[in-house]
């Protein structure tokens, strides 16, 4: 049996070294277009590559993904977290989870990850070619011809692990073939806030506000912080990347709502000042800060709501503590623009999910070619979840069932 897989990246290499494991007698070559191979391992999570996430709930972990978790739920029935992390541990990678679930190398460098990888594919005699970008696919009888710059080869069964695609002309020679596409936008992107005053708090963090889009039903909750530039965080992130199609046809100009205290209630929030002015009610307002908020950010909130700091709790009437509850759960900002996170970008969009048989990552226009990694319209939150995508599509894609 003659395979080809088409990138060489996470997906590419974990899809080879379980087609080898399964087929050991299958000749395999892996066609990369760059002079380079597992260049976004190389670089992920800061150098330090989080493989995956440690979250134990089934339904936690299928919710970090906002396109694909109802199908990779099942999916993980097949290769889940522990499983990863099985897999490199028994390869001599040990691994260390954080106190955030993220998971790393015990190294704390991306290279262990890469070396293991290339060790397996010496192994088991995986063929690597570089600078052999595919430019085409063309199914030929029961068989697949794929198309270089010079000349073409016929193979007998193909994976493509391609990567995300920023630009819907990419996935073209996917799309002509009959695949759906689901159009590329960004996911996993910061907020810029180029009008307003609260970057001037850069570095702060607030523990668990929630947030909102104006307009929309998005909404988020966790920790945020206050850039040079607007907003991060992972209620950020989580926002940015359930809403990547949403505020893509806002053209990243909204407006969010941020609920410092994270209560919905405004009624509770007022009692809760109203303790306060009963029990500090000679305290400053500068002196005394509910919900233990960061001392910047409260003086900030007061400074906005008009409050003057030197007064005491005891002497705010009605009226400033209805301002005061306004401005600590529904404080508006401007965003206009955005900011990519650490160079982190991930796609949404791609290949559409009902173009593939997810049970076999087959798919269902072209029998013979599957899929696997981010080249689908699958796409997690930040925390070691898009690479799990890419491990188990790849581990099922590997059975070339
Ligand atoms: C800076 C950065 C940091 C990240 N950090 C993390 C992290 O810590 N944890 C996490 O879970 N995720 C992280 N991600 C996301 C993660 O890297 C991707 O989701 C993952 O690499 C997807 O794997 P893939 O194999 O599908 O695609 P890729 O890793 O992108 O690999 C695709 C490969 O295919 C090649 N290729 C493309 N087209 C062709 C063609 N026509 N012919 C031949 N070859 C082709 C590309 O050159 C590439 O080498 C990070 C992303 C970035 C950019």
């Amino acid at each position: 049996m003659q395979i080809a897989i088409i990138g060489g990246g996470a997906a590419g290499f974990f899809s080879a070294i379980h087609v080898k494991e399964n087929f050991p007698d299958a000749f395999l070559v892996i066609y990369e277009k760059s002079d380079k191979t597992l260049s976004k391992v190389k670089v992920s999570g800061g150098g330090r590559c989080n493989l995956t996430n440690g979250c134990t709930d089934i339904n936690d972990f299928s919710e970090a993904y906002p396109r694909g978790a109802r199908q990779l739920r099942k999916a993980f029935g097949h290769f889940d977290n522990k499983d990863t992390m099985r897999w490199f541990e028994d390869r001599g990678v040990p691994l260390v989870i954080q106190d955030d679930n993220c998971v790393f190398p015990a190294s704390q460098n991306s290279q262990s990850i890469i070396d293991c990888f290339m060790n397996e594919a010496k192994r088991l005699n995986i063929k690597i070619e570089l600078n052999a970008g595919i430019i085409g696919v063309e199914p030929i009888g029961n068989q697949i011809e794929l198309e270089f710059e010079k000349g073409s080869k016929v193979f007998d069964k193909v994976i493509v692990a391609t990567g995300g695609s920023p630009k819907r002309a990419g996935l073209a020679w996917l799309e002509n073939m009959g695949h759906e596409i689901e159009e590329p936008v960004p996911s996993l992107f910061t907020f810029n806030m180029p009008s307003e005053n609260i970057k001037t708090l850069m570095g702060i963090v607030v523990e668990n506000p929630s947030i909102s889009i104006q307009g929309t039903k998005l909404k988020s909750d966790g920790p945020l912080l206050i850039t040079h530039w607007g907003m991060s965080g992972p209620a950020v992130l989580k926002l940015s990347a359930y809403g990547a199609r949403i505020l893509s046809d806002l053209n990243y100009e909204f407006k969010i709502q941020v609920n410092w205290v994270n209560i919905r209630q405004t009624e509770s929030v007022l009692d809760d000042l109203y303790a306060v002015v009963l029990r500090n009610s000679n305290k400053l307002l500068l002196n005394f800060r509910p919900y233990s908020l960061p001392e910047r950010l409260w003086h900030y909130l007061l400074e906005r709501g008009g409050l003057s700091k030197e007064l005491t709790w005891g002497q705010l009437g009605k009226k400033s503590l209805n301002k005061l509850v306004n401005i600590l759960t529904n404080d508006v900002y401007t965003v206009s623009g955005k900011t990519t996170f650490k160079e982190e970008f991930v796609t949404c969009g791609g290949v559409s999910l009902s173009s593939i048989d997810f049970k076999t990552m087959q798919s269902k226009v072209c029998p013979n070619l599957y899929f696997a990694g981010e080249v689908m319209d699958i796409d997690g939150i930040t925390g070691g979840y898009n690479f799990q995508a890419a491990w188990t599509t790849a581990f099922i894609a590997g059975k070339l069932l």
